[in-house]
C-alpha cells in the first residue's frame, strides 16, 4: 500500500517543504480556490484549531500555534477571503466592546450534502461546521429513473442555494455501492442500479455551477466521524456501514484506505455461507445478503407477508408487537463473523457500527460482542473498542465537501501525521 492509495482525513499539518502538488481528484465544476495548489501548514492548522475548539481570538491563535500575529493575520486573511472562516463578535461577560473571533463560516457560505439512496433521498445545506437544521434538509422520494434523479436533486439544491447574500461553494454526492474515484462515476450500485455508470457528480455540477465531488457512503461515513463525530480526534478506526449495504471504511494514522480505485472496504462481499442465497454480485452467500438493515427489513417483511422497512420494523420490535428472536440469533451468529475477520484483520482501536438494526433489542449488541469475542484472536480483540457511529450520511456527503474544497484550495503534504502540533 502506498500513500497514493490513501487519502487524508481533515485538516492537518503539511510540511512546506512538501511543495509537490497533490493530484487533482477530478472534480466537476467551477473552483475559484484552486488557483494556488501549493501545501499550506498554517491554514490547514489554524483551521484545525477552530475546528477543535470553536470560536477563537486571533490572540488565542496565536498563542496556542506558537506564531508571530503578523503571520496569523495573513493567514486568516486567506481563510476569510477564501470563505472559509468568519469573523464575528461573540457577547461576553464582560463590559465594553465584545472581542471578535473567528470561526468556520456559516454565515455568509454553506455547502450541499446529497444522499443518494434506494427509498429516500436528501439534499441539505450547513454551513462549514457541519451543523444540520431540519428547515435547510430536503426529503424526496427517490425518483425511478436517473434523468428524474438528477432533475429532483437539482430542484432541492437550487431551492437551498436561494439565500440572499450566502455563497454555496460546493455539493458533496453519498452514494451506495462502488465509485470509480478517478472518474468520479458509480460503477456498481444494487440497490440503486440506475446511477451504475453515471456520474452523479459531473451531471450535478452542470446543472448548480459548483463544484461537486463523490464519495460511496461507507467512505463518506468516515469522513463524517472524523470531521464531525464525538470521537473526531481519532486517528485509527474502522468504520462498519451495515444500512442499505454492508461495507467498511479503514482509517490508519488519519488516512483513508480507498484502495486503487476507490473500491476497498467490501466486507459485504465476504462469504459468509458458501449454500446460501445468491447476492447480486453472481456470487452465494455473501454477508450483505444476511445482515444489514435492508435484508433484515426484507426477511422480516417477507414471514410477515407486508413491507415494512427498517424504521417500521425497529418500532414493532421496541413496542412488542413482533418477535424477532430469529432474526436477532442469525444477525448476531453472521455479523460476528464478520467483525472477527475485520479485527484479525485490521487490529483497529475501534470500530464504529453504522446501523439501525442495532436498536432492535437491548440484548443484540452485547450478544454480538460476546460472540464476537469468542470468534477473534484474543489480544486483537482486547485492544478493540466498539462504538455505535453518531454520524450520518447527509454529513457524510457535508464532509466530503469540505474535505475536498479543502484539498483542492490547500493541499497537504503525503508525509504528514495529523494533530502533529496541537497539544490540547
Ligand atoms: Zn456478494
Amino acid at each position: 500500500m502506498n500513500d497514493r492509495e490513501q487519502s487524508d482525513l481533515g485538516w492537518s499539518e503539511v510540511s512546506s517543504a512538501d511543495a509537490d502538488l497533490a493530484a487533482d481528484p477530478s472534480p466537476h465544476g467551477n473552483d475559484v480556490r484552486k488557483e494556488n495548489r501549493r501545501p499550506k501548514v498554517n491554514e490547514h492548522r489554524i483551521l484545525r484549531l477552530i475546528h477543535d475548539c470553536g470560536p477563537t481570538a486571533r490572540a488565542d491563535i496565536v498563542r496556542q500555534l506558537g506564531l508571530s500575529a503578523p503571520t496569523v493575520s495573513k493567514v486568516v486573511a486567506s481563510l476569510l477571503d477564501a470563505g472559509f472562516l468568519e469573523e464575528v463578535e461573540m457577547p461576553e461577560m464582560q463590559v465594553g466592546r465584545p472581542p471578535k473571533k473567528l470561526r468556520l463560516a456559516c454565515e455568509k457560505t454553506q455547502v450541499l450534502g446529497v444522499v443518494i439512496a434506494p427509498g429516500t433521498c436528501w439534499v441539505v445545506s450547513s454551513g462549514l461546521d457541519g451543523e444540520l437544521e431540519e428547515s435547510r434538509m430536503h426529503k424526496i422520494r427517490t425518483p425511478d429513473t436517473y434523468e428524474g434523479l438528477i432533475a429532483a436533486l437539482a430542484d432541492q439544491a437550487r431551492e437551498l442555494m436561494n439565500r440572499e447574500g450566502v455563497e454555496t461553494l460546493g455539493a458533496g454526492i453519498c452514494v451506495p455501492g462502488l465509485v470509480d474515484v478517478s472518474r468520479n462515476l458509480s460503477v456498481l450500485a444494487a440497490s440503486v442500479p440506475m446511477i451504475e455508470g453515471r456520474s452523479p457528480t459531473g451531471d450535478l455540477a452542470e446543472r448548480l455551477g459548483i463544484e461537486c465531488v463523490t464519495l460511496p457512503a461507507k467512505h463518506a461515513l468516515c469522513l463524517a466521524q472524523s470531521h464531525f463525530g464525538e470521537n473526531r480526534r481519532e486517528e485509527d478506526f474502522v468504520l462498519l456501514d451495515f444500512s442499505t449495504g454492508a461495507a467498511l471504511g479503514v482509517v490508519n494514522r488519519g488516512r483513508l484506505l480507498k484502495g486503487k480505485n476507490g473500491f476497498a472496504g467490501e466486507v459485504g462481499h465476504i462469504t459468509i455461507d458458501p449454500n446460501g442465497a445468491r447476492c447480486f454480485c453472481g456470487n452465494r452467500g455473501c454477508l450483505v445478503t444476511v445482515v444489514s438493515d435492508v435484508a433484515v427489513a426484507a426477511r422480516v417483511s417477507e414471514r410477515l407477508g407486508r413491507y415494512l422497512d427498517i424504521e417500521e420494523v425497529v418500532k414493532l420490535a421496541r413496542a412488542g408487537e413482533i418477535d424477532l428472536a430469529g432474526e436477532i440469533r442469525e444477525i448476531v451468529y453472521y455479523l460476528s463473523i464478520g467483525l472477527a475477520n475485520v479485527i484479525n484483520l485490521f487490529n483497529p482501536p475501534t470500530i464504529f457500527l453504522h446501523a439501525r438494526i442495532f436498536d432492535l433489542s437491548d440484548d443484540l449488541f452485547p450478544s454480538l460482542l460476546a460472540e464476537v469475542r469468542r470468534r477473534s484472536l484474543r489480544p486483537t480483540f482486547a485492544e478493540c473498542r466498539f462504538v455505535r457511529a453518531n454520524v450520518n450520511k447527509q454529513q457524510g456527503a457535508v464532509a466530503a465537501i469540505l474535505d475536498h474544497l479543502i484539498e483542492s484550495w490547500a493541499p497537504r503534504s503525503d508525509t504528514h501525521r495529523r494533530y502533529p502540533a496541537l497539544t490540547h
